[in-house]
């Protein structure tokens, strides 16, 4: 067999296990959005079932053959070619699928999923005994995989590789660095500023069909497609792919707070224009996906915080929501602006703020890493939890389901996949930077509700580029430097000290 017909049939296999992921997407979606109470048995059949066929798949020993075949052709001469990319994450996936033994698989499985019904007891009763002895058979299983999979310096590199393609954690603390030596001092400072916001304001009564109106012509105004795409409620909100041309995005509506179906209409509509960009001639293949979490949390911090919630935005929305809200009538566009901008430590991570939301990320990088590299038990987790948070936040959670219990995704066995949440807050404000250095003041187009040069400048710098590049090549390609913290501290001085003067 030539190559080129080995390269097409891995093409076509690539391609299958996406369109079977995507009905599984479809089916995923159907659960949070629309699907009856009593279908749940039924919706976990159809899952297993399918995930056994696209696992068969994925394992095929076929695979094998034809890697062997590509990657000793001249297929891959031409490093920056669209075959080199695809054979690249065709191998790396096919690996990962054939690294763990089945039994593994299945005991993670069984762990997890016990796991997360514990968790969601214990955090109910805020009783970290109930959890305890289901992490403490997670650690070790997530240890196991990181060592099946293979690292260089320690097995959390392993995981943290999952979700976030080339990172290391020594990168990663190395780049989270500047953040832990300067958001304390920020926030303080802002604590004690004389200014602060008036939040109420926020807490007024917001009827739900207002805020779904308001969202639509707030995702349609940037650019969301109807015909492409849908926005639903749900508990918690979510974006997903299910194949060129449906992308479907959720949200949360609280009549007595505005902020979480805004802001979580703009988050979601961040992750789904990145998937609506993506190259569709290259769907099924690496080459038409997404390169990292972090990179798609970049996507959605953008268009939530660095144009959502800034000034100029506003000056352009605000007008179009008094005439929605009755509630804000009396409330001026500074009022506004700073309310949304609030910044307080608090003990929930989805709740928090710009400036101490990756404060809540670093406390749970270095809990993983300490508990990956044996220095923490989980049976000290609360105690290092709390004690870290206070260093941090300046107070004790009053109880484990405000702190350690929290977060769903321990229970999970997603190790690793916390830091993706402030690489996406650094590599947006890196990408801004950028992207106000090529088009010119973006603030005087935000302010005009023009918001296509931004997205324009975004399909073609990383939604078109796919998997080409990982998360750390795409950032240095183009900004011109290695990711960095220093452009979202810059944003944190900038905007903050005007807020608070
Ligand atoms: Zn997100």
């Amino acid at each position: 067999m030539d190559a080129r017909q080995a390269y097409q049939e891995l093409e076509s296999w690539s391609k299958q296990i996406a369109i079977l992921g995507s009905i599984g997407g479809m089916l995923g979606w159907d659960q949070r959005v629309m699907m009856p109470p009593n279908a749940t048995a039924h919706r976990a059949e159809q899952f297993a079932t399918l995930s056994a066929i696209i696992h068969q798949r994925a394992t095929d020993p076929r695979i094998e053959e034809l890697l062997a075949i590509v990657e000793q052709s001249d297929l891959v001469k031409d490093p920056e070619s669209v075959e080199v990319v695809n054979i690249r994450q065709w191998r790396r996936e096919y690996d990962h699928a054939t690294k763990l033994p089945l039994e593994l698989v299945v005991e993670f499985r069984r762990t997890t999923a016990l796991a997360e019904k514990a968790w969601e007891e214990a955090r109910a009763k805020s009783d970290f005994s109930l959890f305890q002895p289901h992490l403490e058979k997670i650690v070790p299983l997530v240890r196991e995989i990181a060592e099946r999979y293979g690292y260089e310096r320690e097995p959390y590199d392993a995981l943290l590789d999952e979700y976030e393609q080339g990172m290391t954690a020594q990168e990663v603390d190395t780049l989270f660095a500047p953040l832990r030596a300067k958001t304390p001092e920020l926030v303080a400072q802002i604590q004690s500023a004389p200014r602060q916001p008036n939040t109420p304001i926020l807490h007024r009564h917001f009827p739900q069909a207002e805020q779904e109106r308001f969202c639509r012509l707030i995702a349609e105004a940037i650019g969301f497609d109807w015909n492409s795409g849908r926005l639903d409620p749900t508990v918690h909100p979510f974006a997903t792919r299910l194949g060129p041309g449906d992308v479907r995005i959720t949200t949360r509506y609280y009549e007595d707070f505005l902020s979480p179906a805004l802001f979580g209409t703009l988050h979601e509509l961040g992750h789904a224009l990145y998937e609506m960009g993506l190259p569709t001639e290259y769907y099924g293949t690496p080459m038409g996906e997404s390169t990292s979490l972090g990179i798609h949390e970049s996507q959605s911090r953008m268009w939530e915080n660095f144009v959502g919630r800034s000034r100029a935005f506003w000056e352009h929305f605000y007008p179009i929501a008094q005439q929605y809200f009755s509630a804000l009538h009396d409330v001026s566009l500074d009022e506004f602006v700073f309310a949304i901008n609030a910044v307080q430590p608090s003990t929930i991570r989805v709740e928090a703020d710009e400036v101490t939301y990756n404060l809540h990320i670093l406390l749970r990088f270095e809990l993983e890493l300490a508990l990956m590299r044996g220095e923490l038990k989980v049976a000290d987790l609360p105690s290092a939890w709390n004690e870290r948070f206070k260093a941090y936040m300046g107070f004790e959670p009053p109880n484990d389901a405000q702190g350690v219990l929290q977060d769903v995704h321990w229970s999970g066995g997603m190790i690793g996949y916390f830091p993706t949440y402030t690489l996406g807050n650094l590599y947006a404000a890196q990408l801004f930077e950028q992207a106000e250095r090529d088009l010119g003041d973006l603030q005087a187009m935000f302010r005009k509700g023009e918001f296509r040069p931004l997205l324009e400048w975004l399909r073609t710098h990383i939604h078109q580029q796919g998997k080409r590049y990982t998360a750390k090549q795409l950032v240095e390609r183009v900004t011109g430097k290695p990711p960095s913290a220093e452009p979202l501290l810059n944003y944190f001085q900038r905007k903050f000290g005007t807020l608070y003067s």
